[in-house]
């Protein structure tokens, strides 16, 4: 069988270790972005810019390619769904509708036993008032956040009324978890009970955006075995093809919490590129084109630093050595705490 040509949604710093990955394997990409300047169509076959609405453009691509992906979920399922009707679009916009609703997304998860922090959607500002026992606590909008944007910290009932927040957009209050530690499970899953699993990665966070993740995660045997079958379920559960990141919270009296999904590839994965035999990015490529599944074996441990905002002028240039590799997104612009690249070290 002739190899498909791959439709990826996003061409962000994703979207282009997807397009890498793709060509290592002979699978041909077509991104689509709505940046002009969309640092993926370096490493695409071919690049569509266009407005994710436009209905012209998205059909000139669904013409072109055999399966469609995304790089991130913030995509309305009304357009994905429109897509999956014409070529196939992987993971499933019904997947993707859960996760990107963070109320959807927590009801999903303890449905199915598995534990999140205690949360509630809030539809005003009387409401919290009530809700001393969720506090301190986050408020997190209900769709659209990511590192950290869109939350609010409530640490007691005063804070509330310096509350500046349009409550018309939902929200929900999520009791704050007194961590010890923050580790992600990244899992790609074939078919039917067929995964490949990558062991629990550790994270840091800083100002709520990963700041380095480390393997292996400093954690007990009983924690590693819990967030690994979690994950399994959850990816069974969702019937899910591709590779999916469970993000988990570890309390300080070692309770393991589902913090949330991301229905695609990982920041806290990018390590996989060097310390595995196969990355996250091959696996999702593999999974969602129906190729072979290799069994995952890993090299090495590894650190992986991600690089945010002007930092980069200090990576740009500079000599390596033979166990570190440094990734540079290509953005155009440096923002300040924008993910502009980063550095894996191989722990040998
Ligand atoms: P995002 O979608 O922005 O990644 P998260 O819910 O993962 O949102 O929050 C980002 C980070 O903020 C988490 O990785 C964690 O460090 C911190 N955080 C979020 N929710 C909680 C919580 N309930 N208790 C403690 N820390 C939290
Ligand atoms: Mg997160």
């Amino acid at each position: 069988m002739s190899k498909p040509t791959l439709g990826i949604i996003g061409g962000g710093q994703l979207g282009s270790m997807l397009a890498s990955a793709a060509k290592k394997l002979n699978v041909k990409t077509i991104i689509f972005s709505d940046e002009r300047d969309a640092p993926a169509q370096r490493f695409s076959d071919e690049f569509i810019y266009s407005q994710y609405n436009d209905q012209q453009k998205i059909n000139e691509f669904i013409s072109k390619v055999n399966i469609i992906t995304y790089e991130f979920e913030n995509i309305p399922f009304e357009t994905l769904n429109k897509i999956n009707k014409s070529k196939p679009v992987l993971p499933k916009p019904s997947i993707n509708r859960i996760i990107q609703h963070r109320l959807a997304e927590k009801d999903f998860i303890n449905k199915l036993n598995i534990r999140t922090t205690q949360y509630i959607s809030i539809e005003e500002k009387s409401q919290i008032y009530t809700l001393q026992d969720l506090l301190p606590g986050l408020l997190k909008t209900t769709t659209l956040g990511y590192d950290g944007k869109g939350q609010h910290l409530v640490n007691s009932i005063d804070d509330i009324k310096n509350l500046d927040i349009d409550f018309s957009n939902n929200y929900i209050l999520e009791k704050l978890v007194k961590l010890k530690k923050e580790i992600s499970i990244i899992i790609t899953r074939f078919s039917d009970k067929k995964y490949e699993i990558y062991e629990p990665i550790e994270n840091v966070h800083e100002d709520q955006i990963l700041k380095h993740s480390i393997i292996p995660a400093d954690i007990s045997d009983k924690i590693l075995q819990q967030s690994k079958i979690w994950a399994m379920q959850l990816a069974e559960e969702l019937k899910y093809v591709g590779t999916l990141c469970v993000e988990f919270f570890i309390d300080r009296n070692e309770n393991l919490y589902v913090n949330e999904i991301a229905p695609r590839v990982h920041n806290s994965g990018h390590l996989t590129i060097n310390a595995y035999n196969i990355s996250q990015f091959e696996n999702h490529v593999r999974a969602v084109c129906g190729l072979e599944q290799v069994p995952l074996k890993k090299i090495s441990n590894a650190k992986m630093i991600n690089i945010l905002g002007d930092q980069i002028n200090n990576y740009r240039n500079k000599e390596y050595r033979t166990n570190e590799f440094f990734f540079d997104y290509f953005k155009k612009e440096i923002k300040q705490k924008r993910k502009m690249g980063h550095l894996t070290t191989l722990l040998i």
